[in-house]
């Protein structure tokens, strides 16, 4: 039977969500850049979801998979080819560019039909439906309920998958946006098979030692002035202890967590000359996501990221005075992007 979709590239309801996907054949799912748990998680959660509603799913990442999300079942399957499917998912990206795929294959090959399914704040109606709910604690709690109304049961392979995306997201629950559901989602999710400490030993407790050392080459630069804190990394150094872009992940949340700090950023050099990589964290009211779409990233009032032009000391000094008067009282972050740059304080 064939179906009509009246709206396109509109907000679409969970339940007209699943008629959509019922009505597709074939799928290929991705997440964005530089995936990390709720990616990988929410992508291979949807891979079984979709999967025991009989569909063919292939799900794709060009970039590498951080080696402590190995253990996810169906991590195997992950390509870095983009298959002709009948419709393609992007989690968590506001647009085709920031997701996980080779431009040129998926043009060689598009789609019939393309799903957005985000909870960022930045999220974007980029596709022909789109599912953004920026009060899901993870797209992995989306996914979850993705499963609920469509009334499939919740295997122990996909109870891993979406429990991984809740846990990493939400900060091991601790971030804002973690209520009640979000831990009745996490009670139904052991009950139907995964086991908290495994999976807290597999994300957790796995470090490698590049990871550590790289934190540690991170921490030993933190600098505090006012409200804000910052550290970085250069390329030499994460040459020097062996550590890839994936081992970046993290690190900021060790710098919004020091008393009296209410702004804080991690930077690291890129492969690209005169391109840093920023990662923007707040606590409490100041929302970053505002900064960092300033220049073209997004993310979350409280974590959020972004690229920008410069050496990393021209950098450093940029996002420093910006977040220094985001954190004035009264100063919100869109002023304090727009305002002049103070003049420069801050580097040591
Ligand atoms: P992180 O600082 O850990 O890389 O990212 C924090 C949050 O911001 C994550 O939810 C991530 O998806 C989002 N984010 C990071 N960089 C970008 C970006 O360049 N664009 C968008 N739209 N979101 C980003």
């Amino acid at each position: 039977m064939a179906v009509f979709f009246p709206v396109m590239n509109r907000q679409i309801s969970i339940s007209a969500l699943v008629d959509v996907l019922q009505a597709q054949s074939s799928f290929v799912i991705t997440s964005h850049i530089r995936p990390d748990g709720d990616a990988i998680g929410s992508a291979l959660g949807l891979m079984h979801l979709l999967e025991a509603m009989g569909k063919r799913v292939s799900v794709v990442f060009i970039d590498p998979i951080p080696p402590s999300l190995d253990f996810l079942v169906g991590r195997e399957r992950i390509s870095r080819t983009f298959p002709a499917a009948d419709a393609a998912i992007f989690l968590e990206c506001d647009s085709i560019e920031r997701s996980c795929i080779d431009r040129g294959e998926y043009e060689a090959s598009p789609p019939r039909i393309t799903i957005n399914i985000d909870h960022h704040r930045s999220g974007r109606e980029f596709a022909d439906f789109n599912w953004i709910d920026p009060e899901a604690a993870a797209v992995g709690c989306m996914i979850y309920e993705l499963a609920i109304v469509a009334g499939v049961e919740i295997s122990p392979a996909m109870a891993d998958c979406l429990y991984t995306a809740i846990l990493t997201d939400t900060g091991s629950f601790n971030y804002p946006g973690t209520t009640a559901a979000t831990f009745a989602m996490a009670e139904h999710l052991v009950r139907s098979g995964t086991d908290p400490h495994r999976i807290a030993a597999e994300v957790y407790f796995s470090n490698s030692a590049s990871k550590v050392r790289l934190l540690g080459v991170a921490l030993s630069h933190i600098q505090i002035e006012g409200a804000v804190s910052w550290s970085h990394v250069t390329l030499e150094e994460m040459e020097r202890v062996g550590a890839s872009v994936e081992d970046c992940e993290g690190v900021a949340n060790h710098l919004i967590g020091i008393e009296g700090v209410e702004a804080a950023v991690f930077l690291r050099e890129t492969q690209e000359p005169d391109q840093i990589r920023l990662s923007l964290r707040s606590r409490r009211t100041l929302d970053v996501s505002v900064i960092a779409e300033r220049f073209g990233g997004g993310g979350h009032k409280t974590a959020s990221g972004c690229s920008m032009e410069g050496t990393l000391a021209e950098v450093t000094r940029r996002i420093v005075d910006d977040l220094s008067r985001a954190c004035v009282p009264g100063i919100h972050a869109a002023e304090a992007v727009e305002a002049p740059t103070l003049p420069s304080i801050l580097l040591a």
